[in-house]
């Protein structure tokens, strides 16, 4: 199978041993979840399907980012404790992922109850040099120790500043060495929970936190880690640097891939532009197959732009699916035209194309055996 490696910028041959762990960035949850989500987790549910059908045995793990400012805020305007909004928008995202028909992970680790280990993981940064103590209770991590940070999404130190500023990084926070460097411990405000630690009572930065849920639940070294394309920088760029140095072990991920962004009325779908389609209300009128057929219909890589008249055709050919899965016709080459689609680059749009076709030709047997290596389980008769 091959694969795009953002940290190559190329298609490499991935070799997967025995057991693959992957890692997945999950939500934050303080909101509902949206497309956006459901196509970065459908991209990664094929994935690891995929792996499993050619009999690797995948450990997934998918976080959740429990405490950050966002879900703070968001518990501060409801009035909630945040844990409280945390746990009902958590419950809701799995009920939405389960109605969509996907994988559950087997395990997904919360910021909040990784606390203590990150403590211990900032105290290693600090003891190798690669972060330091502000006298206000904040730590930051050394980019300046650490020559490949940047490496992976590529970009040069003028777009890292920017990016860094658009995504809620602080270039111009006091005391820092450099610009670029980032959080990985802050003092909490008076109405902020917090733990206690070595700088404080305070709370950890978002990216320390991945990289410690990383390796408590995967180990140093990990096979696959993935996520949506807007967490290339800084939020994988600080993963990596964090965990090499803690674990003197390179690479941290042995591979990086990353799912396009879905768009609506020609911009990026986010909360902060309130332009989102939300997939508990396409759950009220499509069938959960029919949407995820739907995502699939886009490559894992692509940017596109989400329109309900797609929608009404995936759930057109999905109906049709169904329709020809009674059939006990059988076509090898759909078959080996459906494995050499999923193996070049997870190309899933190709591989639904097969699909179709085994439907029109009334190659049933092939459909259901095929399609049920994706996850859609459809009736024999
Ligand atoms: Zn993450």
């Amino acid at each position: 199978m091959r694969l795009y490696d953002t940290a190559t910028g190329g298609l490499v041959p991935f070799v997967a041993g025995h057991t693959v762990r992957v890692y997945v960035c999950g939500i934050t949850p303080y909101d509902a979840s949206h497309l956006g989500h459901a196509f970065t987790y459908s991209c990664f549910d094929a994935l690891v399907r995929y792996l499993e059908h050619a009999g690797h045995r995948v450990r997934y793990a998918r976080n959740v980012t429990d405490v950050d400012d966002d879900i703070l805020r968001r518990a501060r305007e409801l009035g909630v404790d945040y844990l409280d909004l945390a746990g009902r928008e958590t419950a809701r995202f799995d009920r939405d992922l389960a109605g969509l028909g996907l994988r559950a992970p087997d395990t997904t680790p919360r910021a909040t109850a990784a606390v203590p280990a990150i403590v211990a993981a900032i105290e290693g940064l600090l003891r190798r040099g690669a972060a330091y103590a502000l006298d206000d209770g904040r730590v930051y991590f050394d980019t300046g120790s650490a020559p490949g940070f940047g490496a992976l999404s590529g970009l040069d130190r003028p777009a890292m500043l920017r990016e860094f500023a658009e995504k809620g990084g602080d270039p111009e926070a006091g005391g820092k060495r450099d610009a670029l460097d980032f959080l990985l411990w802050q003092p909490s405000a008076a109405d902020e929970p917090s733990w206690p630690s070595p700088w404080g009572r305070g709370r950890p930065g978002w990216h320390i936190e991945c990289s410690v849920m990383a390796m408590e639940q995967l180990g140093g070294v990990i096979d696959i880690h993935g996520g949506g394309l807007d967490l290339v920088f800084p939020h994988h760029e600080a993963e990596i640097v964090q965990a090499e140095e803690l674990t003197g072990q390179r690479p941290f991920a042995r591979l990086w891939l990353h799912a396009g962004m879905v768009a609506l009325d020609d911009a990026k779908m986010a909360k902060s532009r309130g332009n989102l389609v939300f997939i508990t209300d396409l759950l009220e009128c499509y069938e959960g197959a029919a949407v995820r057929r739907y995502l699939l219909e886009h490559h894992y890589r692509s940017t596109w732009t989400y329109a309900d008249a797609g929608l009404d055709d995936a759930a057109a050919a999905y109906k049709r699916w169904v329709e020809a899965a009674g059939g006990t016709g059988r076509r090898d080459d759909l078959r080996a035209a459906f494995h050499a689609a999923m193996a070049d680059d997870l190309d899933t749009p190709a591989a639904l194309a097969v699909l179709d076709e085994a439907a029109r030709d009334g190659a049933g047997a092939t459909l259901r055996e095929l399609a049920a290596v994706l996850g859609f389980d459809l009736p024999d008769g």
